[in-house]
């Protein structure tokens, strides 16, 4: 595919850079919110097709910039209505982009990626067992948003929820993330409100100081599955880098800042994190803050070694967490059969 480097990018970029790159090239800075309002929520992106631009500006638009998307080139539904799309970006790397439906609740989420691989290779993670290829722009993540949200649009079904939990660390890549967050957030973006945005990472005590910065404030889970570090690091070894110490009380600061809790996620697995032993380590870690914990089961990968847990263990589990004045929640994954749950994502039919 030919890469058109001598256009100005406008899929994924804030509405308020693109009103500062509209004002150096000439036109006025409002100008950007509209176009944004075109792309983001009428998913118009045919310039010619945005009525309320002055023609001379459409005009320019074409002939001087582009609005890149993915392509989607593998769709997969589950039988749970989780539908999981492996999507070619413009250099063929893949990256891979869930929608979980929740119509009960009234929550269809989109579960997003923020790079080719990843670094950190947990070993219970199908990511991780991926080499790091590259970060992905805030074009390419926007771009899975965008297609996932149009594509459910044809169901009748909006999106009111997105998690930054695909594939990759978000916090690696935060420049892009942060680009990202402004578009999901901002009212002529996709206008998703800061408590349906959430970001998940391995706890990067940077990342999380530097997000504090931004004035925004989606939600932030903590991927832990251990309170231990010596544990940690066997299964996350990033944790050795960043043992829990070094962003335990940034989580507490987060809370303060969002104003929300801050999510403990904790994957179950069997004779590994599951007993009691471990979830007193999780009281004594968690005790006091404000945050909650999320109990997932392992879903399982080919080729790792780890089995999930039982009911009666992850029940058990939870129990102490509550008699222990811990708000502990089981999540219940969707798309399991499709590899689209939590930690199964490794656009795996290209990537091998
Ligand atoms: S759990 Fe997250 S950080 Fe760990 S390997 Fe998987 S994608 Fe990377």
């Amino acid at each position: 595919m030919e890469i058109d480097n001598e256009k100005k990018e406008l899929m994924g970029i804030p509405p308020e850079e693109l009103g500062e790159l509209l004002v150096a090239l000439g036109h006025k800075k409002f100008r950007g919110k509209q176009i944004s309002k075109w792309l983001y929520s009428n998913s118009i992106h045919d310039p010619e097709k945005m009525t309320d631009i002055p023609r001379t500006l459409r005009t320019w638009l074409k002939e001087n910039c582009r609005i890149t998307l993915p392509e989607i080139i593998e769709v997969a539904r589950s039988d749970d209505g989780a539908t999981k799309f492996l999507m070619q970006l413009e250099d063929n790397e893949l990256t891979e982009t869930v929608y979980i439906p929740d119509l009960e609740n009234d929550r269809n989420t989109a579960c997003i990626s923020t790079q080719v691989g990843c670094r950190f290779k947990c070993a219970f993670c199908a990511t991780g067992t991926l080499d790091f290829h590259r970060n992905l722009s805030s074009t390419e993540i926007i771009g899975q948003l965008y297609l996932t949200r149009d594509y459910i649009r044809e169901s009748g079904v909006e999106l009111t929820n997105i998690v930054i939990m695909g594939m990759g660390e978000p916090l690696d890549n935060l420049e892009q993330v942060i680009r990202a967050l402004k578009v999901m957030l901002s009212d002529t973006g996709f206008g998703i409100g800061h408590r349906r945005v959430l970001i998940s990472t391995i706890g990067i005590p940077d990342g999380i100081k530097t997000l504090m910065q931004t004035g925004l404030k989606p939600k932030l889970a903590i991927s832990l599955n251990a309170a231990d570090d010596k544990l940690r690091t066997k299964l996350m070894p990033i944790n050795k880098r960043y043992p829990i110490a070094s962003w335990i009380n940034l989580t507490d600061e987060y809370a303060k800042y969002s104003h929300r809790w801050v999510t403990f996620e904790y994957v179950m697995i069997e004779n590994v994190n599951d007993s009691l032993i471990h979830a007193d380590q999780v009281v004594k870690l968690i005790k006091g803050r404000p945050a909650k914990v999320n109990l997932i089961n392992l879903n399982t990968v080919d080729g790792l070694p780890f089995k999930p847990t039982s009911k009666k263990n992850m029940l058990r589990f939870q129990s102490y967490l509550l008699s222990n004045s811990i708000v502990a929640t089981i999540r219940k994954s969707k798309g399991q059969d499709v590899s689209g749950a939590c930690g199964q994502l490794a656009a795996k039919s290209v990537m091998k």
